[in-house]
C-alpha cells in the first residue's frame, strides 16, 4: 500500500546529505520509538550521511532506548531533510527548528486533521507510527538495513501504541511486522521489563486510584488528580497519566477519562473508550487524537464536569442506539 510515497520518501532520504528525525512534544514510546527506529535504519543504511534525532524535550523512562542527539546550530538545519514522525499537528512538533529545512516530510498514522510538509504520508488505520516505520524498511529490504537496535525501538513503539497488541488498529500486518522485528534477535524480556516495571509508590498510587474513581449514571468511568495527589506519591508526569489505564476494563464503562491537573493553570485530559468515537469531544475540548484515544485540555474543574456530562450523554446515546456491546 502506498508504494509511491515509500519510492518518494526513500528518494528524498537519498537525495539529502543531512537528516533531522522529529517527534511530538511529551513523546510516548511510540514517538521516541519511531523517531530512534528511523534514525538507526537510516545511519546503517547511509553510514555517510548525518543523520539526527532532535527535540526539544525526552521521556525518560524511554531512556532504555538510546540517546537523542543534542540541539544543533541553525546552519544544520539548512538544506537538510526533516522527517516528523507521528505528529498529526504542527503545533505539537517538538523542534520548530524543522521550518530551516529545506524539505519537510510527515509520516503519521493519526487522523490527518492538519496537512503539513512536502511528502504526507499519513496511514489512520495503523496500529502505530513505529509500524509505519517497519513497513518502510520491509518495502526496501535490499537498499535499508534493519539492525537490532532500530527493532528494538520500533517494537516499542508498536507494543506501547497497540496496548499490547489488544488495540482494534492491530492487524495482520502488525504481526507479520513484528514477526520481521523478532527476527533480528531482540530481547523482548528485557524491553517488557523496561517499559513495565513499576516502583513501588506507582502500586501504592494505584490503590488510591481504585478508591477515587467514579463512574457516571450511564458508565464513564472517571477521576481527577490534582497536585496534592501528584505531590503525595511523587507522580511523574507520566505515572500520573498512567491512571487512565487502570480505568479500562470496567464493565460497562465504555468511557474513561483521567483529568491531570498541570502545574499551571491547566487540565491534561486523557480520553479512552470501547466502541464510543469520542475523539470528537476532544476536539471540543482543545485537543483530538484518535477515535477510541485522544486527549484534551481543560481549565477547571468545573470544566472537567461538563466534559463527563457530555460524554455519559455520548455513552448513554451509544447505548441506546447499538447493540453488542459489553
Ligand atoms: P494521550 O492521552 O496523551 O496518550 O493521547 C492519546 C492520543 O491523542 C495520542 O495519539 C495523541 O497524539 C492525541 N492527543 C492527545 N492530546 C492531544 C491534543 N491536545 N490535541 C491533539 N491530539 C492529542
Amino acid at each position: 500500500m502506498n508504494k509511491s510515497i515509500k519510492h518518494d520518501i526513500l528518494d528524498s532520504v537519498k537525495k539529502y546529505e543531512k537528516i533531522v528525525i522529529i517527534r511530538h512534544k511529551k513523546p510516548d514510546g511510540d514517538a521516541v520509538g519511531a523517531s530512534l527506529g528511523l534514525k538507526e535504519i537510516l545511519r546503517s543504511s547511509f553510514p555517510e550521511k548525518d543523520v539526527r534525532v532532535i527535540n526539544s524535550d525526552r521521556a525518560e523512562s524511554l531512556d532504555f532506548l538510546g540517546d537523542e542527539d543534542p540541539s544543533a546550530d541553525d546552519s544544520f538545519y539548512s538544506g537538510a531533510l526533516a522527517v516528523i514522525v507521528d505528529t498529526s499537528t504542527v503545533e505539537r512538533i517538538s523542534n520548530p527548528k524543522y521550518t530551516l529545512c529545506e524539505r519537510v516530510i510527515k509520516i503519521d498514522h493519526h487522523a490527518d486533521s492538519e496537512a503539513y510538509g512536502d511528502i504526507s504520508w499519513v496511514e489512520g488505520h495503523r496500529s502505530s507510527c513505529s509500524e509505519m516505520i517497519a513497513d518502510l524498511y520491509s518495502a526496501f529490504p535490499s537498499e535499508l538495513s534493519l539492525g537490532r537496535d532500530a527493532a528494538r525501538a520500533i517494537y516499542t513503539g508498536i507494543v506501547t501504541d497497540s496496548g499490547r497488541f489488544r488495540f482494534s488498529s492491530v492487524s495482520g500486518d502488525t504481526h507479520r511486522l513484528t514477526a520481521m522485528l523478532l527476527d533480528t534477535g531482540i530481547d523482548l524480556d528485557v524491553i517488557h521489563a523496561n517499559l513495565y516495571m513499576r516502583e513501588f509508590h506507582t502500586f501504592k498510587f494505584q490503590a488510591s486510584v481504585y478508591k477515587k474513581m467514579q463512574i457516571s449514571e450511564n458508565g464513564v468511568a472517571y477521576l481527577y488528580i490534582d497536585r496534592e495527589m501528584q505531590d503525595e506519591f511523587s507522580l511523574s508526569y507520566e505515572d500520573a497519566g498512567n491512571a487512565v489505564i487502570y480505568m479500562e476494563s470496567i464493565k460497562n464503562s465504555l468511557i474513561w477519562i483521567a483529568f491531570i491537573e498541570n502545574r499551571d493553570s491547566s487540565v491534561r485530559v486523557r480520553l479512552r473508550s470501547r466502541f464510543v468515537t469520542v475523539n470528537t469531544l476532544a476536539e471540543k475540548y482543545r485537543g483530538g487524537g484518535h477515535a477510541c484515544a485522544c486527549g484534551a485540555t481543560v481549565y477547571s474543574r468545573d470544566e472537567a464536569e461538563k466534559l463527563v456530562k457530555e460524554a455519559d450523554l455520548l455513552l448513554k446515546k451509544y447505548k441506546e442506539e447499538n447493540e453488542g456491546w459489553l
